[in-house]
């Protein structure tokens, strides 16, 4: 028997791979993430990392193809009212951010996907708002696809993640899928984590580890994959 295929990242593959794949589950998966610092702790592509694993994660189970992952984003921690991190983040407009999301599904429909999956590692606003809104218009625009652009916590149970900013949930995530980017021993142990100070907004991110980001993960496999089994029997 013939061994089968896993690479399902688009730009690692050649054309015959990619159609293969495309045949049969015309989905693309869209990591969105960003430059953003994310606190001593953490990386500066966290979103992105998350994002990109998270979709490479879901397109084994699902098929498909994950796209390279956009490290372009509005609204950051370095633009927060109230706090003050100007270093570690490139920030990127608004409108720069609505036309690159518009050309990419513009396009990937022209590449024959029929449904589109936009997975934002980066919750900003109105960054993230502003790529459901563009999800919204091709969904009137192409009734026969399906663009669904979302965030993690979006699918996620809040007693396993909500919305956060390299606390608990994020630096979790970042400690299973790339352990070697995370210094835990730079957070602080004689106080308690701020924002102001830390760039953590969430829970407290010193008990993270790899087992709960790995529940985190294969909870967000499991749950987008059904809400997927659904568009799949209605747009593929
Ligand atoms: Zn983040």
């Amino acid at each position: 028997m013939k061994k089968k295929n896993k690479e399902v990242v688009y730009d690692r593959m050649r054309p015959k791979q990619i159609e293969e794949i495309l045949i049969e589950r015309p989905i693309a998966y869209l990591p969105w993430g960003a430059i953003e610092y994310h606190g001593n702790h953490n990386p500066t592509g966290l979103d992105t990392i998350k994002a990109f694993h998270l979709c490479i994660d879901l397109a084994k189970k699902v098929g498909g193809l994950v796209l390279p992952p956009i490290s372009l984003a509005a609204n950051l921690i370095k633009s927060y009212p109230g706090v003050n991190f100007p270093k570690h983040s490139l920030e990127f407009s608004e409108k720069l951010i609505r036309s690159i999301c518009q050309e990419y599904f513009e396009q990937l429909v022209e590449q024959e996907f029929k449904i589109v999956v936009l997975l934002s590692g980066h919750a900003g606003e109105p960054h993230l708002q502003i790529l459901r809104d563009v999800a919204d218009e091709f969904n009137k625009k192409y009734p026969n696809n399906y663009f669904w652009a979302l965030a993690e916590f979006d699918v996620l149970p809040d007693d396993l993640l909500v919305a956060n900013h390299s606390a608990l949930g994020e630096t979790s995530l970042q400690l299973y899928y790339a352990a070697e980017t995370v210094d835990l021993e730079s957070l602080p142990k004689d106080r308690e984590i701020s924002l102001e100070i830390d760039a953590v907004s969430g829970d407290d991110p010193r008990p993270s580890n790899s087992i709960r980001g790995k529940k985190i993960a294969d909870t967000f496999v499991k749950n987008a994959s059904e809400k997927l089994s659904i568009l799949i029997e209605k747009y593929i």
